[in-house]
């Protein structure tokens, strides 16, 4: 049986690496067919909107999406084009492993890192609830929003992944010493959901701990579990523990769908040179593969991934080689195919 993903190419490097990543998905003879839809400022040029109706209806209809990454054109009312699509689709947990490649030459390139951070992607201090008070902007307020519903959810996910992918500890952060009330809320509903899961270890860490411990001894982390803002930092630091973003995947797991792309943005200033890595994008490919139940070929993506960037010949610019992105895809593809 044939899986049906949308793919939407996106604006900047966005091309580039999702032709990559089709080529190399290809290669890999993943059951997919494609249905290319549009979104960003590249389609607000060309269709007059940054988010045609007809992507939205193909994302929900597949319930899967690979996304390029986007640009949101300034005055189309979008705050972000990701965002929406994201809160359309109720895409709560935002997914980030982080992992060593060994080989690859990092700063923390002697420690085995691998993470994954599960972050609550709905409220928390990103829930957009701010008011300004007057008379000029005198203050302002944003509104920490943190629920046990969408708390329960995020650790049940933490958990339940944990599970799946052989793991065998969860650690919540949080800063509940200061923010005791939702701070506090979201650590007691880790606390309680924790037991459910006694196969697999628990514990929990504060904000600023972490930080240190991440750079200090990045190794004693596996799923990580904590609220929106945290997680988008979190998830930065660990993106370069392991070697900058380039090299880093992204799922947002939605009841609605499902979206996996690479982290970073569009890269205006290396767009359209050939110059792009495509990793982030082709292990977000292999986050889907997973997704979709292709777990042989969702590693085998990552096993010929690890062994053409250890091999260091075919590495691209960002990463400190000379090839471009055609050279590297042609090596990963000679890889998977040796
Ligand atoms: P945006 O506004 O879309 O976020 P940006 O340039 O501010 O774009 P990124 O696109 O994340 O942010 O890029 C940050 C830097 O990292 C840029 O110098 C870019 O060239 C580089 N970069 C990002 N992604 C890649 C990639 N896949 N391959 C090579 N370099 C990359």
């Amino acid at each position: 049986m044939s899986f049906k993903v949308s793919l939407i190419r996106g604006d900047g490097i966005g091309p580039e690496i999702v032709d990559a990543t089709v080529r190399v998905l290809d290669a890999l003879q993943a059951d997919i067919e494609w249905e290319e839809v549009r979104a960003g400022s590249g389609a607000f040029k060309d269709l007059g909107t940054p988010l045609p109706e007809e992507t939205i209806s193909s994302i929900g209809r597949n319930g899967v999406v690979l996304k390029g990454p986007l640009e949101t054109p300034i005055g189309t009312g979008f705050r972000s084009i990701n965002v929406t699509i994201r809160k359309h689709f109720d895409m709560y947990a935002n997914v980030r492993p982080a992992k060593t490649t060994p080989g690859l030459a990092t700063r923390f390139q002697d420690v085995a890192i691998d993470m994954v951070i599960v972050r609550e992607n709905t409220e928390g201090a990103y829930a957009g609830i701010e008011h300004v008070i007057p008379p000029n902007r005198a203050a302002a307020e944003t509104v920490i929003l943190c629920t046990r519903w969408a708390s329960e959810r995020i650790v049940r996910h933490a958990f339940e992944y944990a599970r799946r992918c052989g793991r065998k500890q969860v650690t919540l952060v949080h800063k509940a010493n200061i923010l005791k009330e939702t701070g506090g809320l979201f650590l007691e509903v880790g606390q309680t959901i924790a037991r459910e899961y006694d196969d697999i270890a628990f514990n929990d860490i504060i904000i600023d701990n972490m930080c240190m411990q991440m750079v200090r001894r990045p190794e004693q982390f596996d799923v990580i579990v904590t609220t929106n803002l945290f997680g988008d930092i979190l998830s930065d630091l660990a993106a370069g523990l392991i070697g900058g973003l380039g090299l880093t995947p992204g799922a947002n797991i939605g009841n609605g769908a499902s979206m996996f792309e690479a982290v970073h943005g569009t890269a205006p200033d290396i767009a359209g040179k050939g110059l792009a890595n495509p990793t982030a994008l082709l292990r977000a490919a292999g986050m889907m593969l997973d997704h979709l139940g292709m777990v042989d070929k969702g590693r085998r993506l990552e096993e010929s991934i690890a062994a053409v960037l250890a091999h260091g010949k075919a590495i691209t610019g960002d990463l400190g080689g000379r090839a471009g992105t055609a050279e590297y895809t042609d090596a990963l593809i000679a890889e998977i195919g040796g």
